[in-house]
C-alpha cells in the first residue's frame, strides 16, 4: 500500500499580512489575477496592490459572479491566459474557483481566504457547483495551492459565525480520521491514513478543546489574540492537511445527506459538520462524546435537527440516510462500526435527542 501525504508548500498567516505579502506572492509569479466579489476587492485591493508595487509584481483584478460553475470558471479562465499564478481571495467559492481556473490552465494557484470558516484553502479539492448552487462534482486537482495566505486580522472582523463553523468542521477531523484508521478506510489520494495526517488530526482536537472559547470571546471582540491565532491555524492548516490526509467518515457523510435538503441551505458546511460529528461519535458510542457536545453547545454550534432547519420530519431524515448510503463517496468504509440505514436513523434520533435533552438542561 502506497503511503501518500500532500500539502502546498507555503501556509503564511498574520495579521496585517496582506500589505506584506509581496515576497511570498513572488516566490508563485510575477503576474498574478485576483479573483474576488466586490465586497472583498474592497477588503483586499488597496493593501495587496500597494505590497506588489513595492515588489514588483503585475497585479489585476478579476470580479467574481458569486457561483463556483462551470460558465463562470471557463469565464475567468479566458481572463486569466498568459498570468503566472491565479488568487482565490474571499470565501470557498472564489478559492474553488481560483483553484479550477489554475487546474484547467496548468498554473500555480494562490488561496486567500479571508474567512475561516472551513479548511478548504489548503485543499487539493474543488466544489464544483450547478447554477443553482447545488453541487455538481467534487473534483480532485493535479496540484493543491503553491501558497495559502491568511491575513488573521481580516478573518477576526468577519462575523464570528463564520470563525465558529470553521470550528464545527475542523472538530470532526481527528474524529474522523481516526475512523478512517481504525477501519482501514482510504484517504482522498487513495491510500492509508499517514502518520502525518493522523498527528495533525489529533491536534485538531486537542486545540479546540483548550483554546474555541477563548478564541471565539477574542473573535467577538475584536482582538486577535494568541486563541484566535490558534484557531484560525486550526480550521485552516491542521484541518486541511488532517482531513486530506488523515481520511474522512461519517461526520462529514451525514453533511452530505443533510445539503439533499433544502430547509437546511441555510446552514453553513461546518454546522452541518458539527452535528454530523455529534451523529457520528453516538454511532460509534465515542467516549468523547459529552466533552464533544459540550463544547458544540459553547461554541453555539447546532446540536439538534430543528437548529439546522430540518424537524424530525420522517421523509427528510429518511432522505438523509438513504443518500448516505446510495453514494460511494460518503466512505461508510472509513467507519470502523458496521452502519445499516436503521442503524444510521437510529444514529441521528438520539443524537438529536441528546442535543435537545442539554438545551432544555440550558
Ligand atoms: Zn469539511
Amino acid at each position: 500500500m502506497i503511503r501518500h501525504f500532500e500539502s502546498p508548500p507555503l501556509y503564511v498567516q498574520g495579521p496585517n499580512l496582506l500589505a506584506r505579502c509581496g515576497a511570498y506572492l513572488g516566490r508563485v509569479g510575477a503576474r498574478l489575477t485576483v479573483i474576488a466579489d466586490a465586497v472583498v476587492e474592497g477588503i483586499v485591493r488597496e493593501p495587496l496592490e500597494r505590497t506588489a508595487e513595492e515588489h514588483d509584481l503585475d497585479i489585476i483584478f478579476l470580479q467574481f459572479g458569486g457561483e463556483c460553475e462551470r460558465g463562470e470558471v471557463e469565464r475567468l479562465a479566458a481572463l486569466c491566459l498568459g498570468v503566472d499564478a491565479v488568487v482565490g481571495a474571499g470565501g470557498g467559492r472564489a478559492v474553488d474557483a481560483a483553484k479550477l481556473v489554475g487546474n484547467r490552465l496548468g498554473i500555480s494557484v494562490v488561496s486567500c481566504p479571508t474567512l475561516a470558516s472551513t479548511d478548504a484553502p489548503v485543499s487539493r479539492v474543488a466544489v464544483l457547483n450547478r447554477a443553482d448552487g447545488s453541487v455538481e462534482e467534487i473534483r480532485l486537482l493535479s496540484r493543491s495551492p503553491a501558497l495559502v495566505l491568511v491575513d488573521s486580522q481580516v478573518v477576526a472582523a468577519a462575523p464570528p459565525r463564520y470563525l465558529v463553523a470553521g470550528m464545527g468542521d475542523a472538530l470532526a477531523t481527528w474524529f474522523e480520521a481516526r475512523a478512517c484508521w481504525h477501519a482501514g478506510g482510504r484517504t482522498l489520494f487513495g491510500g492509508p491514513p499517514t502518520w502525518a495526517g493522523l498527528s495533525l488530526a489529533r491536534q485538531c482536537w486537542e486545540n479546540l478543546r483548550r483554546h474555541a472559547r477563548e478564541a471565539l470571546s477574542q473573535a467577538q471582540a475584536g482582538v486577535v489574540g494568541e486563541a484566535l491565532e490558534t484557531v484560525i491555524e486550526t480550521n485552516i492548516l491542521l484541518s486541511g492537511l488532517g482531513f486530506e490526509n488523515g481520511g474522512l467518515a461519517l461526520a462529514h457523510a451525514i453533511h452530505n445527506g443533510l445539503t439533499q435538503i433544502p430547509s437546511t441551505h441555510e446552514a453553513l458546511h461546518g454546522e452541518k459538520v458539527a452535528f454530523g460529528l455529534l451523529v457520528q461519535c453516538v454511532a460509534e458510542e465515542a467516549e468523547e462524546v459529552e466533552e464533544v457536545l459540550s463544547l458544540l453547545l459553547d461554541l453555539g454550534l447546532p446540536v439538534t435537527l430543528r437548529e439546522l432547519g430540518l424537524e424530525r420530519s420522517e421523509e427528510a431524515l429518511v432522505r438523509v440516510v438513504e443518500y448516505v448510503f446510495e453514494r460511494e463517496t460518503n466512505k461508510l468504509e472509513n467507519e470502523p462500526v458496521q452502519l445499516s440505514p436503521e442503524g444510521l436513523m437510529d444514529a441521528l434520533l438520539r443524537a438529536d435527542a441528546l442535543g435537545r435533552a442539554a438545551r432544555s438542561r440550558g
